[in-house]
């Protein structure tokens, strides 16, 4: 029969109760035992929801109170010195309260000390604990936490899979300290440590480990594809049955490498790399189980189960009892329960499957496959059918004007009317701004009677015309104190949205909002993704009042605040049925609208933010060239239909500018303010080298702080900035929005930013 199983599954919990929990234990508004208790009930929960899904493994070891990534450090002994707990560490037993050290820099025992760093797990929007590797370290066993939990599993009856970040991916996902070297060198080190917990896991009892190792999808150095030989031949003297798992991608170049490594079994991902699925089976050895990953782990859209299974039925010939069925990663990255979402509408539901549906897919496809389908199964698969019928059909998601519109895009739509220098110059005249002109990012304190007016809106307790007339108070404030502070370029603000994709994704068309969609983003914080269904367009304008009232607040430019067509698209669950580069477009053309109707109500500075076209990059390099295509493309359609003395704006914030350079320079806009208040300045260097064209205002204010930065600071940045690009393309602002800050931070710190500003003015 063919075995079913998942990679892991969230643990937040339906109701965010991990969230909850974790968030009162270190506020010490419970004891560490309740926090324990909750954790205990989660696990049991989502084992008891696999076993009664009918898989044939729970899977164990995906829980963490903070990062499965961390539990690896943590059980590798791999606890910075900072943390002080060298005697837990040699105890082989470090405490809940240092890992959350590491995860916070703070917890309710413990000294603090400054946290570990967290970075995005691959192409998703989890964060992870990055490792910190030292030149010899060595790693011993720390924690007995995994196989506590595998004891609580078999108590509890279940049959567990146990599942562990492998080691050549945990040192991947690494990052040295001190004097830089070669993570390889820790190796061994580390196998030592990883063949203790193999066979500690065998004389529990357990049959399958499985080990994550997406590394296997990146482009590999040759020492580390040697070194998954080496490290896999060691390992497969553990007395148990290895499972090496990728994900997020096709093998690629390490497809020869995956298939021979000595591994009982093989997971792949055939959701984004279905096509791999026949050269993997050509290449697997007799005995070697093949996992096969066609329910996508990443997307929330429901299965196709008929299609699935005529995929699947030539597949199971070819390898009988060596089949197993999973989703294509861990349920980690999508929602946990479709059955609490009641105000979708029934259409839509149909067309959905979360973390939970996806356990009934996977077992109904093996039940399918194997002709042991149980009235249930013949259900669910019409069930399916008919739904996908619908959704191909359904007129909420086809707009003709919409497609008509995307289909007449000439090249002259992405491109501005004049180059820039043309451009620069027309916006002197009309803009009429200083030297080193001063600005903001966007957003100005979120204030609690913000937060709480919107909640009181959404509850009913304020109409609409009481909302609308706090939030225009909000506005008038923060353009009030910004012309006292005499900045160049004002905002409005920002106050009047709750989030930076959300507030456009519930005025498009196209856009579906959960009530409980929550993805685990780090820790306890996690997000709630807008569902892009349909064609994307813009019924009416989105941002035009706000920015035009500020604007008659004022006699400065007022600069209009717009996200941008990547970011949106890559903070939102996507459709499937399109490529994504065609629901970007769509955005693209919707946010066009909005800069021409701003445009029109005399809004001529106008920023459009992509903070997330990094992130967007897939994970193999030779793939790089094709998105950044169409996501430069995206971007200058949304933003290339201005006149010449239309400024637009973009803003990014990150640290990584050398791999995007050239796509950022083809963005073509007029002015770029960027993140790099801590990198001393050496971030423009990947400009410098560039050439890059155009105006940028490098950040000189780290908004992450509450720390008021002093005029002499923001002077010397500036010098430094000097020093590669010349003063008339240079702006002062600070690194991101204000949203996070209070205004007792923010208005003596701007007031430094633009005495700062002047001072410069008086030396060039
Ligand atoms: N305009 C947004 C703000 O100021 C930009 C946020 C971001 O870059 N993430 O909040
Ligand atoms: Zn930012």
């Amino acid at each position: 029969m063919t075995v079913s199983h998942i990679l892991g599954y969230p643990r937040i919990g339906a109701q965010r109760e991990l969230k909850k929990a974790t968030e009162a234990y270190w506020k010490g508004e419970c004891p560490r035992s309740e926090l324990e208790d909750t954790g205990r009930e989660l696990r049991l929960r989502h084992w008891q929801a696999q076993q009664d899904a009918g898989l044939d493994f729970v899977s164990v070891g995906d829980f963490a109170f903070y990062d499965q990534v961390l539990n690896v450090s943590v059980t590798l002994g791999a606890v910075p010195a900072r943390f002080n707990a060298q005697k837990e560490v040699a105890g082989g037993d470090v405490d809940l309260d240092t890992a959350f050290r590491m995860a916070r820099g703070r917890a309710p025992s413990g000294e603090p000390a400054a946290a570990c760093e967290m970075t995005k797990y691959f192409d998703t929007n989890y964060h992870y604990l990055v490792p910190e590797l030292h030149e010899e370290q060595v790693f011993t066993l720390a924690s007995n936490r995994l196989f506590d939990e595998v004891d609580e599993a078999l108590r509890a009856g279940f049959t567990p899979k146990v599942t562990l970040t492998g080691p050549l991916t945990w040192l991947w996902l690494g990052k040295t300290k001190g004097r830089d070297f070669d993570r390889l060198t820790l190796l061994d080190s580390v196998l030592n440590v990883y063949g203790e917990i193999l066979a500690r896991l065998a004389t529990q009892g357990i049959e399958w480990v499985q080990l994550d190792e997406p590394a296997l999808v990146q482009d590999l150095p040759l020492a580390w594809q040697q070194a998954y030989e080496r490290a896999y031949h060691r390992l497969q003297s553990a007395p148990l049955k290895l499972l090496l798992a990728t994900y997020f991608g096709g093998l690629g170049d390490n497809l020869s490498l995956a298939t021979r490594l000595p591994a009982a079994g093989l997971h792949i991902d055939a959701a984004r790399a279905p096509q791999q699925v026949e050269s993997v089976i050509d290449r697997l050895g007799p005995h070697q189980v093949l996992s096969i990953g066609f329910v996508d782990g990443r997307n929330i859209w429901r299965a196709d189960l008929a299609a699935l299974r005529e995929r699947l039925l030539p597949l199971k010939v070819r390898l009988g009892q060596r089949l197993w069925l999973a989703p294509s990663c861990s349920l980690l990255h999508v929602p946990v329960d479709l059955a609490q979402e009641t105000e979708l509408g029934d259409e839509l539901i149909s067309w959905l499957a979360f973390a939970r549906q996806k356990l009934d897919e996977v077992v109904t496809l093996t039940r399918l496959i194997d002709n042991r389908a149980t009235p249930n199964d013949e259900q669910r698969l019409d069930e399916a059918t008919r739904a996908l019928d619908a959704r191909r059909e359904s007129s909420r998601i086809h707009q003709t004007v919409v497609s008509e519109r995307l289909a007449a895009i000439s090249p002259a739509d992405s491109q501005r009317q004049v180059p820039y220098s043309l451009r620069a110059e027309a916006q002197r005249r009309a803009l009429k701004l200083p030297l080193f002109p001063t600005t903001t990012i966007g957003s100005f304190p979120q204030t609690d009677e913000i937060r709480a007016a919107r909640r009181a809106f959404k509850a009913g307790e304020l109409t609409l015309a009481d909302y609308e007339a706090r939030m225009q108070n909000e506005i008038a404030y923060a353009v009030e104190r910004q012309e006292a502070l005499d900045i160049d370029v004002p905002v409005h603000g920002e106050a009047e949205r709750n989030d930076m994709v959300e507030y456009f994704g519930e005025q498009l068309e196209g856009f579906a909002f959960t009530r409980f969609g929550w993805v685990q983003s780090y820790g306890s914080r996690c997000v709630k993704p807008p569902v892009i269904f349909g064609d994307v367009s813009r019924p009416a304008p989105m941002t035009v009042r706000w920015s035009q009232y500020a604007q008659t607040l004022t006699s400065k430019p007022m600069k209009g605040m717009l996200t941008g067509p990547v970011t949106i698209l890559q903070w939102s669950f996507v459709r499937d049925d399109q490529p994504r580069e065609t629901t970007c477009r769509q955005i693209a053309l919707a946010m066009r609208d909005e800069v021409l109707d701003l445009e029109n109500a005399g809004i001529n500075v106008i920023q459009i933010d992509e903070p997330a076209l990094r992130e967007g990059l897939p994970l193999r390099q030779n793939e790089w060239q094709a998105y950044l295509d169409w996501a430069v493309e995206s971007f200058q359609l949304s933003a290339a239909g201005v006149a010449n003395t239309t400024q637009i704006h973009t803003h990014m914030c990150y640290s990584e500018f050398n791999d995007i350079i050239g796509a950022i320079a083809a963005l073509d806009a007029d002015v770029i303010t960027i993140e790099t208040s801590r990198s001393d300045m050496h971030l423009l260097d990947a400009f410098q080298d560039f050439a890059y064209p155009n105006e940028i205002g490098p950040g000189v204010y780290d908004i992450h702080t509450p720390n008021i930065p002093e005029v002499s600071w923001m002077v010397d940045l500036m010098e430094k900035a000097l020093e590669k690009i010349p003063a008339e393309r240079l702006w002062i602002n600070p690194d991101c929005g204000l949203k996070t800050r209070n205004w007792a931070e923010v208005e003596p710190a701007l007031a430094n930013m633009v005495e700062a500003a002047k001072v410069l003015r008086q030396r060039y």
